[in-house]
């Protein structure tokens, strides 16, 4: 299908290179985000989705631009969950944010983060612990390396928040952060669409 989009989700670390707090890993949460976020993408249609990882081992990060690339992505998504190191703000600190590059982003990047955060937000107007730390900047390798024609790392909130660490831990957690991620995905790719 012409029309068809290709997302590269790109699910952090794996393999025990995460973080982890207790017995609960990023690179768990973000594979669990990751998996259902591709089975809503491919019940959606219109979506060709490759995963960077489908369970808990490492891939290098130029292995994911490389396979990224190859794939010809429309968009990259990397997923990671966010810490601190400062005990004492564990409650007071949480909240979700996006990066796009610092210097080599351009529209497409902008319009796809600022989809995301939307969406994601919108998701989450119940929860006062989903806040919406916005837009950020940073020269990341994946982002540096332009994997896809839009490219964004999502930290969907912080693990060092107890009360955000078990909702991000539980299925209905997941679930609704995935559907917040699809749904930056679908309004922004439903776009990309109508002006081809
Ligand atoms: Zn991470």
């Amino acid at each position: 299908m012409e029309d068809t989009k290709r997302i590269y989700i790109s699910p952090g670390h794996g393999g025990g290179h995460g973080k982890r707090v207790g017995r609960i890993t990023e690179d768990n949460i973000v594979l669990g985000v990751s998996l259902i976020l591709k089975h809503l993408l491919e019940e959606q249609g219109g979506y060709d989705v490759m995963l960077a990882r489908d369970g808990d081992y490492y891939v290098s990060l130029s292995s994911r631009v490389k396979e990224s690339k190859k794939f010809k992505a429309d968009l990259f998504l990397a997923i990671h969950a966010n810490s601190h190191s400062y005990p004492d703000k564990n409650n007071s600190i949480f909240g979700f944010e996006a990066f796009i590059h610092d210097e080599l982003s351009d529209s497409r990047d902008n319009i796809f983060v600022a989809h995301l955060l939307s969406a994601y937000g919108a998701e989450f107007e119940d929860k006062p612990l989903m806040r919406n730390r916005g837009k950020k900047e940073n020269n990341f390798y994946l982002l540096r390396q332009r994997p896809a024609k839009a490219n964004v790392l999502f930290e969907l909130n912080f693990m060092t928040n107890p009360m955000v660490l078990s909702f991000m831990n539980s299925s209905l957690g997941q679930f609704r952060m995935s559907k917040g991620l699809f749904e930056g995905i679908k309004t922004y790719t439903n776009k990309l669409k109508k002006k081809a």
